[in-house]
């Protein structure tokens, strides 16, 4: 689709670049900013005095602007950078967790969620004494709303949910979990990692308190992303780290606190990282969210289609329909890691093992699976580089094909 877009798979194109759910590649527009920003900009924001200084400020502001309204907010105070998912997940644990959970209440999660946003949960569970209890998915690898409903109580703080599984690819019905959460008065944080990319995300629509999502998944740099919260609720957090930048007045004893978005933070920004995402997401708009996803809709479809046919291949995750751009899938008497390995000896790069998904593997019955996952740069030939590459495999490891074939519509999660 754009894969003229991006310089390094321009370099290399014999490689079929299929790890994008780990990170994605940059078009031209994003790195070129970054320059443009450090030859003609670059100065510390909003500590000088000088007209340097007030254009990197400018940047950083304008960049805020641009990277809100991708995700439908206009208030680019609602917008906090950090340096991406995980740190946006474990600032609202720490600073809004910390000061709301008390000992008895109950934080919910779903069995899909990656480490970044089970492990933080489950600590303040733990530091909190709270109960910390994880919504099941169906034998089809969506969430279980029935088991949702039945964990949520007038006592749940906190449901904590991804907007899409990054191991399976199973997108969440969020807003019908948010509409359970917030009738009994819970907050709902949503892990939009892998959502951010390959959806259009309206925050507000989705009924999301907290979205935190990475700007290296969508195109842009490594080392910044955000967390996008509900005005109210990030003016009564306290700060998750202190020093410059988010204070108002120190005194010998007492500190204030800047205001939003400066609150939550603390030192020097990313602002070459911030201003290359903005041009990411201007990227990404301009193809339009609708043409990504229906673009990654068909490639999935296609290689789940084409991978359950082989037999002793089995595709894991709801219809492909039904699934962003993942396809996860196990080969019998093949280890994943290998698998990897003999694709990459074609230049056919995938991910291969739990997926910092530990929780979900673990009732899948499998200890690691082969992830292909898409992009807007990918094309059919990647698919079919896929498929030759698990073919030979079998070949070279004589892999026996005695597990059954998954269906052509995708195979059920297996919960062991
Ligand atoms: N959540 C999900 C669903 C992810 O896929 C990832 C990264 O793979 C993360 C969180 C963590 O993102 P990051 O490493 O960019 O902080």
């Amino acid at each position: 689709m754009r894969r003229a877009d991006f310089p390094l798979l321009a370099r290399h194109p014999d490689l079929h670049y299929l790890d994008s759910a780990a990170t994605a590649q940059k078009p031209a527009v994003v790195l070129d900013v970054e320059r443009t920003f450090y030859e003609t900009s670059y100065a510390n924001p909003h500590r000088g005095a000088y007209d340097l200084s007030t254009r990197a400020t400018e940047c950083y502001q304008e960049a805020r602007q641009v990277v809100g309204r991708f995700f439908g907010v206009d208030d680019p105070r609602r917008l906090i950078f950090t340096r991406g998912t995980t740190e946006s997940l474990n600032l609202v644990a720490a600073a809004w967790g910390r000061s709301h959970v008390r000992a008895g209440d109950e934080i919910v999660v779903t069995r899909l969620e990656h480490h970044a946003d089970f492990v933080p949960w489950q600590q303040l569970a733990i530091e909190r004494r709270a109960a910390f209890r994880i919504a099941e998915l169906t034998p089809a690898g969506e969430l279980d709303l029935d088991h949702l409903r039945s964990l949520i109580t007038p006592r749940t703080r906190v449901v904590a949910v991804a907007h899409v599984s990054n191991a399976i690819g199973t997108i969440l019905p969020v807003a019908e979990v948010a509409a359970l959460a917030h009738a009994v008065g819970a907050v709902v944080v949503v892990d939009g990692a892998q959502s951010a990319p390959h959806l259009a995300v309206d925050v507000d629509a989705l009924g999301a308190d907290f979205f935190a999502f990475s700007g290296h998944k969508m195109g842009g740099p490594m080392g910044i992303g955000g967390l996008i919260g509900r005005r109210a609720l990030l003016e009564e957090m306290p700060p998750y780290q202190t020093g410059g930048d988010m204070i108002e007045v120190v005194g010998d004893d007492r500190t204030s606190w800047n205001v939003l978005p400066h609150k939550l933070e603390a030192g020097t920004p990313n602002v070459a990282g911030a201003v290359g995402l903005a041009a990411a997401c201007t990227y990404l708009t301009q193809i339009g969210m609708s043409a990504v996803r229906a673009h990654e809709r068909r490639l999935t479809t296609l290689a789940s289609d084409r991978l359950a046919a082989i037999p002793g291949v089995r595709v894991y995750g709801p219809p492909a329909g039904g699934r962003s751009g993942v396809v996860s899938f196990t080969v019998a008497g093949l280890h994943a890691h290998d698998l990897a390995t003999i694709l990459d000896q074609r230049q056919v790069c995938i991910r291969a093992g739990h997926h910092c998904a530990q929780p979900l593997l673990r009732s899948m019955g499998v200890p690691a699976t082969a992830r292909a996952s898409f992009f807007v740069y990918n094309d059919e030939g990647d698919v079919e580089a896929l498929v030759a590459g698990v073919l030979a495999a079998q070949e070279i490891f004589g892999a026996p094909a005695d597990d059954p074939p998954a269906s052509a519509a995708g195979a059920a999660v297996e919960h062991g």
